[in-house]
């Protein structure tokens, strides 16, 4: 097998995934050519609402959970690396994440679903008095303060990466790539990064796929008269970005029906509901609402998919990178450093393990090591974790 820089690499996805990967790529001295769309319906990524955060109903000793964390602390470096490259700025904030409550009994389930029992699902959580609080927000009873969570653009992010990959000879092809056997015959290797639709890509090669679901949902975004206060707040699987210039509100889940066209008013009109009375926010006016939808994959333990596909038809030629459901914006370049040191032949760390795609499959599993206690095969579902 010839070494990764001496192969011709294809990728397929302009999302996060598929730009972190050619950005750590071009970083290692390769030249992959980057295939897709730079919008399209089906990229979850261009309409993200921005959070990072540890809190949800994960266990502490899930992988997710502590790769969650892990990120929380290489994110904002990584964000000034690609700054750099791109010499475009990425907004961001790092000040931490409040999840209000408005009364006692709201405290006590607010605190009930972070900490699960014995288990914490977030991690240095601080119990704060409401003042001072938003200006223009009914003010609550208090708020549970995480202090590592953050915001980022990821609209700018995924533009500083591009440009980053282009300064460094990184050709983009605006194509849709209907069937994956010309690439394959064409490319030394190919990564499938397309999101939601990465296992429909995988099927036109013939090959049995992990059971997986599409997730489709909206966040809303919208200007506001000129304040000087940033939060990041949260509620239960809501969460909004109070921005010195906009709000981004998100997100909805829904299933996508093939065909049809989602009722984006509705789930707009409930989303807004939701979110204020979660926050305590005046509604905007809806002609000021823009919104972004997306679809996102989610595998059955709700863990991203990793690694090279363990099916000896494609030997060593194909690999993946997908399934970050809710969490791309965190788990991105957390993977993409454990797919390009198995490309690479390196060993790979607890997550990459964890995250491998050969979990899915009996007989697929890499030598050494056996797969970690918490990884579901056969697409098991991995009761741990739901955010
Ligand atoms: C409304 C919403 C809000 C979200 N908020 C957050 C958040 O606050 N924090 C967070 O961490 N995550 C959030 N997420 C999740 C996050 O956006 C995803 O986990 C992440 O963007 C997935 O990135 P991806 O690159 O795998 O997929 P995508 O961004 O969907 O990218 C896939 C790409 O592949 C392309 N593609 C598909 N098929 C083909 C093909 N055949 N040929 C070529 N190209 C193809 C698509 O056009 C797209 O460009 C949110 C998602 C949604 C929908």
């Amino acid at each position: 097998m010839r070494a990764l820089a001496e192969q011709s690499i294809a990728i397929i996805g302009r999302g996060l995934a598929g730009l972190t990967l050619a950005f750590r790529m071009v970083q290692a001295g390769l030249r992959p050519t980057i295939f897709g769309k730079a919008h399209g319906p089906a990229n979850a990524s261009r309409c993200a609402q921005g959070i990072v955060c540890n809190k949800g109903l994960i266990f502490a000793e899930s992988p997710l959970f502590r790769a969650k964390l892990q990120s929380l602390k290489n994110l904002e470096a990584w964000l000034s690396t690609v700054e750099k490259a791109s010499g475009l700025t990425i907004p961001r904030t790092w000040i931490g994440v409040d999840e209000p409550y408005w009364s006692e009994e709201d405290f006590q389930t607010t605190v009930a679903r972070v900490y699960r029992g014995n288990f914490w699902g977030c991690y240095r959580p601080k119990n704060r008095p409401a003042h001072p609080w938003l200006s223009d927000f009914k003010k609550p009873e208090g708020y549970l303060h995480y202090p590592d969570d953050a915001w980022f653009d990821v609209d700018r992010a995924m533009n500083a990466l591009e440009k980053a990959c282009v300064l460094q000879g990184a050709p983009f092809i605006e194509e849709t790539i209907a069937d994956l056997k010309p690439l394959l015959d064409r490319f030394d290797h190919t990564v499938v990064a397309a999101g939601a639709m990465s296992m429909d890509l995988l099927r036109t090669l013939n090959l049995e796929v992990p059971k997986s679901f599409q997730v489709a949902g909206q966040s809303l975004v919208w200007k506001h008269a000129a304040i000087s206060e940033t939060r990041i707040l949260v509620k239960g699987t809501l969460s909004l970005a109070v921005l010195p210039d906009r709000r981004i509100l998100g997100s909805s889940s829904w299933k996508p029906e093939p065909g049809r066209d989602p009722d984006l008013d509705s789930d707009r009109t409930q989303l807004l509901a939701q979110g204020a009375a979660s926050f305590g926010f005046t509604s905007p006016v809806a002609k000021d609402i823009q919104s972004n939808w997306g679809t996102r994959l989610r595998f059955t333990d709700r863990m991203p998919a990793l690694g090279l596909w363990p099916e000896a038809s494609v030997q060593k030629r194909l690999s993946i990178l997908t399934g970050f459901y809710k969490n791309g914006q965190q788990l991105a370049d957390l993977c993409a450093v454990q797919l390009l040191r198995e490309l690479q032949g390196e060993p790979l760390s607890e997550f990459g393990e964890a995250f491998h795609i050969s979990r899915f499959f009996r007989s697929g599993r890499r030598a050494p090591g056996s797969p970690p206690r918490h990884c579901a095969l056969n697409g098991s579902e991995n009761k741990a974790g739901t955010d």
